[in-house]
């Protein structure tokens, strides 16, 4: 008899070169494909029973050509990307690799701050060009920065990612306000964080950093009256997704100097096109959607997807489905 195919998309399986075959040939035939939204699904895509996905786009589509499928595991937290409802009106698991990425994510949004604070994008140039050029031939003085320490940070969406942004933030020294839909009485007691509403926290934060998932609710939560809300010193960070800012206000409200800033791991479109306008921009730091990517984090979150596809071709429910899924299958 032969063995169930599980598909590995290329941005999981180049991070982890060799681990998903070790890992899963007792059971399966794993195979590198990927599929495009609008192109002919590939023929050896058809036959695949799991997957192990970065962020195709999982509709109806695919899963009317992909008969066979039992599980989307999804390389990374979130999975706005996957229709949950459809998966699950046929049966089909779907995974995600929640907990497990938080420190890596909240460490470059801790890094973003620091390279808006102090500029460090700018120093690294100037210590490369100018800084021992003759005093005549240097451009302006190096401009100074500011002290993250006694600042206010508002984070929106205090769930795993942000805990671990405001135990970070807390470290050094900085204030943490929080905006969310649930309140989260136990952070508040750990972190000294303050609940507020969303205006409170535009109006009074330093820094803003965004860890919602993507959601009908959350698509543009921030756009041009929320950007005008904040203070003309205050720095944007998002690492969340792309479309939970409206990236022309943005743009505006980076121009015209409603904000002073803004570090940035997630667009509206990606690979950033190059000729956006946020990257001419010199009060902006950009990263290509880095939040996970290191080797510590990426190897767990590749096992945790073989956890869960194993557990799934076995039979067996997997330990991390989606919380939509979680009652349905009758896990906690
Ligand atoms: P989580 O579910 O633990 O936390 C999300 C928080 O947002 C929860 O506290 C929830 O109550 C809150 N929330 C949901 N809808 C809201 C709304 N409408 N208004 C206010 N608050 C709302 O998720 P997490 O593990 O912290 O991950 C958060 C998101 O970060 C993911 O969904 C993903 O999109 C993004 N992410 C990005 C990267 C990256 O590479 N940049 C990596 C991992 C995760």
């Amino acid at each position: 008899m032969s063995k169930p195919k599980v598909m590995i998309s290329p941005g999981a399986g180049m991070d982890n070169p060799g681990l998903f075959e070790r890992e899963l040939s007792d059971i399966a035939d794993v195979f590198f494909g990927t599929f495009k939204s609008g192109e002919e699904i590939p023929p050896e895509v058809k036959g695949a029973e799991a997957m192990i996905l970065s962020l195709e786009l999982v509709n109806e589509r695919l899963l009317t050509n992909v008969p066979r499928l039992k599980i989307i595991a999804r390389y990374g937290v979130g999975y706005d990307n996957v229709d949950v409802e459809a998966c699950t009106r046929r049966g089909i698991y779907v995974t995600h690799t929640p907990g497990i990425l938080s420190h890596a994510v909240a460490e470059l949004t801790i890094g973003l701050m620091l390279c808006l604070s102090r500029r460090l994008i700018h120093a690294d140039r100037y210590a490369r060009t100018e800084w021992a050029l003759p005093k005549e031939n240097r451009g302006a003085r190096f401009p100074m920065g500011i002290d993250l320490y006694g600042k206010t940070l508002g984070i929106i969406g205090l769930g795993r990612i942000g805990y671990e942004v405001a135990v970070r933030a807390r470290a050094f020294g900085m204030k943490i306000i929080y905006y969310d839909v649930e309140r989260k009485v136990d952070a508040e007691k750990t972190l000294g964080a303050q609940y507020v509403d969303l205006k409170t926290l535009l109006e009074n934060s330093d820094f803003i950093s965004i860890h919602v998932p993507l959601t009908p609710q959350t698509r543009r939560l921030i756009g041009e009256k929320e950007l005008r809300l904040m203070r003309p010193t205050a720095y944007l960070i998002n690492t969340s997704r792309g479309p939970v800012v409206d990236e022309e206000a943005l743009c505006r409200a980076l121009k015209e100097g409603w904000i002073a800033g803004a570090g940035l791991d997630v667009f509206v479109k990606e690979p950033l096109p190059l000729d956006s306008p946020l990257v001419k921009m010199e009060n902006v730091v950009l990263a290509p959607h880095i939040g996970t990517y290191t080797i510590e984090t990426r190897r767990a979150m590749a096992m945790m997807c073989i956890e869960n596809v194993r557990a799934a071709l076995m039979g067996k429910i997997p330990p991390n489905l989606v919380p939509e899924q979680r009652e349905i299958f009758g896990v906690k």
